[in-house]
């Protein structure tokens, strides 16, 4: 398992996989419960949090579960990532193991 500074995350940009621009990184909150969240600045400068669990992967982007496709259950995997190989769905723009742009 990689591990993550603040430094690595902070500044970003989150994308969920569907494509969608959620915002930029603010800041990283954490509980005493050991519960991780992520700070989300939206385009309209509001902000959001977003649990760890949510993100898949971080490298030039951050890539979060899209919220839609979380409630329609597990994304049939129909393609691979031509970067790093991971499962993802074909309507995943970007992929859900290592953030790149599948475009
Ligand atoms: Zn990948």
């Amino acid at each position: 398992m990689r591990s993550f500074k603040k430094e690595d995350v902070v500044g970003k940009t989150v994308i969920e996989t569907s494509g969608a621009v959620k915002g930029k990184v603010r800041d990283i909150v954490f509980d005493l419960s050991g519960g991780v969240t992520f700070l989300v600045q939206g385009a309209d400068g509001k902000d959001s949090q977003i649990p760890l669990s949510n993100v898949t992967g971080i490298s030039e982007h951050v890539v979060v579960k899209g919220e839609t496709a979380t409630e329609q259950g597990a994304p049939s995997y129909g393609t691979t990532c031509k970067f790093c190989g991971a499962a993802k769905s074909a309507e995943e723009r970007w992929c859900p193991s290592c953030g790149r742009s599948q475009t």
